[in-house]
């Protein structure tokens, strides 16, 4: 017997955590490991293979935030180094491992939404 789902924002249950097909079951059983299928609703999430998307945003988006705030913070206050270490070293692992999972569960919401998969050669 399948179920109908009413159609989950990729981008509300992605960045929640949520299975992208039900939108109640939680996708991670670890940090970042993607449970084998959802609890929920039984989805089989085999598929999801974010590979290095995640951290590829995470780079991305963290390095312009934290390197932006430490140069202003440099220019502005010119504090010691070792001050500037104490803020921004742990800023820095704050803000890269709290954007990983919720940019891994969005980017796996958005493979399920667009069907994305690995590209095959039509065999006939
Ligand atoms: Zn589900």
């Amino acid at each position: 017997m399948t179920h109908d789902y009413p159609p989950q924002s990729p981008y509300a249950v992605g960045l929640a955590g949520r299975c992208p097909r039900c939108g109640e079951g939680s996708l991670f059983s670890g940090f970042l490991t993607v449970r084998p299928s959802c609890a929920q609703c039984g989805l089989d999430l085999a598929f999801a293979d974010s590979g290095d998307g995640p951290a590829v945003f995470v780079t991305l988006l963290a390095g312009f935030v934290v390197m932006g705030l430490g140069l202003w913070t440099m220019l502005k206050f010119e504090p010691p180094f070792w001050l500037f270490l104490i803020i921004f070293v742990p800023l820095t692992l704050i803000v890269c491992l709290g954007m990983l999972r919720p940019l891994k569960g969005l980017l796996v919401a958005l493979q399920y939404s667009n069907k994305a998969e690995q590209g095959q050669l039509e065999d006939k």
